[in-house]
């Protein structure tokens, strides 16, 4: 049985900075607190916990002072920076690039609608830390579509700005995209009033579905490891399973179930933006081992 962990899988550029970042500051210090899971994999979590790291809430910010926090890489809205501010807590700051690039663009945009008594729509999960960052650049006036069932929040007489979560899937962006156009013409009768879609999908993740699928292919059997409440890795997930149904989802080598891999010559292992190497490397090796 041969087995291969794919090279395009593991921590985007932005996780990395972040865990970077943590790191540096772990082994100076030996405490860092951290703004929510900095990764969302329990995993890689409780590796960086054993090194001193201290997840904490927005509750517990409050509560903090005179001390040092993470801002992981979904970014923060900018009451984090007040508070951090009032308390004299120092903000080490990885926000992904990315994403402050899409807070700043959601700001302007926000700004230049508002004067049209128009509407800022973001695509993505109701309560994601990256999507409250984004509508705190809006003042929580945004309107966060998660599906077509949410259309309904929209008005489609008024004028619309579109964005996305970066992590969402490109298809479903499209989707919505078209049942947007489709709804404001039954509402207006006329292509006339103003609809700007902004593609903000992070190619680190959409730039990694196609290859993902040709993987999915390739392999009798796909080992997908991810944390459960990381979106890419959801949506990267049901890429592989469409491509081969044989796909299995699991966040910790325990979950691996010997039965899967009978009459199997090919074993594919891949992952998410947020899922460590050295935990599909283990993987692996369990499934060597089988
Ligand atoms: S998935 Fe993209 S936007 Fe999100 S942290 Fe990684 S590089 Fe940044």
């Amino acid at each position: 049985m041969k087995v291969t962990i794919d090279k395009y899988s593991g921590f985007c550029f932005g996780v990395v900075y972040a865990i970077e970042m943590a790191e540096e500051e772990l082994s100076k210090s030996g405490e860092l607190y951290c703004l929510g899971d900095i990764v969302h994999n329990n995993m890689e979590v409780d590796r960086l916990s054993s090194k001193g790291l201290k997840i904490i809430n927005q509750q517990q910010l409050r509560e903090l002072k005179n001390c040092k926090v993470l801002i992981r890489a979904h970014g923060e809205p900018p009451e984090t920076y007040h508070t951090a501010i009032k308390n004299n807590i120092q903000l080490l700051d990885a926000s992904c690039p990315v994403v402050l690039k899409l807070q700043h663009t959601i700001k302007e945009g926000y700004e230049e609608i508002r004067k049209l008594d128009g509407q800022v729509i973001i695509f993505g999960k109701e309560g994601h830390a990256e999507v409250q960052g984004l509508l705190g650049q809006t003042g929580g006036n945004a309107i966060v579509i998660s599906g077509e069932d949410d259309l309904e929040k929209v008005d489609f007489t008024a004028p619309i700005y579109m964005y996305s979560q970066t992590t969402k899937s490109p298809k479903a962006f499209s989707d919505l995209q078209q049942e947007i156009i489709k709804r404001k013409k039954i509402a207006n009768n006329t292509d006339s009033v103003k609809f700007i879609v902004n593609d903000t999908l992070c190619r680190q993740v959409s730039g990694r579905e196609p290859q993902l699928k040709e993987f999915a292919k390739e392999n009798d059997i796909i080992i997908f490891v991810s944390g459960k409440k990381s979106s890419n890795g959801k949506m990267l997930f049901q890429s592989c399973l469409k491509e081969n149904s044989k796909s299995y989802f699991i966040s910790t080598k325990d979950e691996i179930k010997t039965e899967w891999f009978t009459e199997i010559s090919q074993v594919g292992i891949c992952g998410a933006t947020s899922t460590p190497r050295w935990l599909m490397e283990s993987v692996a090796k369990k499934i060597e081992q089988i």
